[in-house]
């Protein structure tokens, strides 16, 4: 198993359950895909007798929980970002399909609800040791190449910067609240929630517009171990205690919330949806092209096309973990989006 592996992403696919209205209107169709998860693979039908078959690291059908998915997709890369490289993990689909689901949901009345992001900084709060580590994050929107702050309206317009040695990415101008516990996580996600939707209420727009990314700085000392002996001549009655200096190690967990991948109508109502249109576009073939670089074990990886993979150019590829959801519906109605999901997600790997 290589889950976790550096420079390769790791591509699940995710399918949700019919919802009511589909399990009403589509009741005589079958579901355009058909799941074998012990196979990890998914058929996709093309007709009443013919399906295309694809393979992935992980097929989760419906029945899948938020656990397990938490487990296949986001656990690798949690893990090592507690050992100090930098991840990521992202949600790509067509609107409606369970991105934010997947990645977003609080489940605070209900624990086994809880999403990707909850239960990574879950685990990593188990990890650490308060008194010495520390966690703080950014929750950000990027809409139409613009980076705004959730944590605070009114900084609108975040630049990116990019250390010329290292190649690090930071965003100065981005809110970094350091949270010590779980609760004060939960209330900084409500928080952005809250200004995501005021801020797209102002510009006329929708959530699924524009991607989300939360970011979660995870600085952890390691402390000498005092257990660490020298001895001279092999001598044992000579062993000297030394203590050595702490090591700081730094990594960054980023989790993407895509735009919905759904080629938006043209003739829509809302007078700049052509141009949402083109941003959405750009970002996510850009990522694309990023993706299919990685899979090629190409020596350029294209991060410079867009925000997005500028944002993520130090959380991918390298010592990165990169792991990637694709969430599809079963409805044959959208048999077209969920064949460009699943190439997608194909071409990644
Ligand atoms: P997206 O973020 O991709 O637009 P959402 O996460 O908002 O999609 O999901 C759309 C709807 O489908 C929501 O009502 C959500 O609760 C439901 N849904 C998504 N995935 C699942 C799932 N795996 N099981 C049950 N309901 C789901
Ligand atoms: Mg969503």
């Amino acid at each position: 198993d290589d889950a976790g592996v550096p420079g390769r992403v790791r591509v699940a696919v995710r399918l949700r359950p019919r919802n009511a209205e589909e399990s009403v209107a589509d009741a005589d169709f079958a579901d355009c895909v058909e799941l074998q998860p012990e196979l990890k693979r998914l058929k996709l039908r093309r007709n009443n007798w013919d399906s295309d078959t694809y393979e992935f690291d992980e097929v989760l059908t419906e029945f899948a929980s938020q656990k397990r998915v938490y487990e296949v997709v986001a656990k690798p890369v949690v893990e090592s970002v507690l050992d100090g490289y930098n991840g990521t993990v992202m949600a790509y689909g067509q609107t409606g399909t369970g991105k934010t689901y997947t990645l977003g949901r609080l489940g605070e009345e209900d624990t086994a609800a809880r999403g990707i992001m909850v239960r990574a900084l879950e685990d990593i709060f188990a990890e650490i040791s308060p008194d010495i580590d520390s966690v703080s994050v950014s929750y950000l929107q990027l809409y139409m190449e613009t980076i705004q702050d959730l944590l605070d309206p009114t900084n609108d317009n975040i630049s990116i910067m990019e250390d010329p040695k290292t190649g690090d990415v930071s965003l100065p101008g981005a809110t970094l609240v350091e949270i010590r516990n779980q609760q004060s996580f939960l209330e900084l996600l409500r928080l952005g929630e809250a200004h995501r939707f005021a801020a797209n209420t102002k510009l006329n727009t929708e959530s699924s517009r524009s991607h989300a990314i939360l970011m979660v700085h995870v600085k952890r000392s390691v402390k000498g171990s005092d257990s660490a002996l020298s001895s001279e001549n092999g001598n044992t009655s000579h062993m000297v205690k030394t203590l050595k200096p702490p090591v700081v190690r730094k990594a960054k967990l980023v989790v993407v919330d895509l735009a919905g991948s759904e080629r938006i109508d043209k003739s829509g109502s809302e007078g700049h949806t052509l141009e949402e249109a083109k941003s959405i576009n750009l970002s996510l073939s850009a990522l694309g092209k990023c993706i299919n670089a990685l899979a090629e074990n190409s020596a350029h990886v294209p991060v410079r096309d867009s925000k997005l993979t500028r944002l993520l150019r130090d959380s991918f590829g390298g010592t990165a973990r990169t792991s990637l959801v694709v969430t599809i519906g079963p409805s044959p109605r959208h048999r077209g989006e969920t064949t460009s999901t699943i190439m997608f997600g194909q071409r990644a790997m």
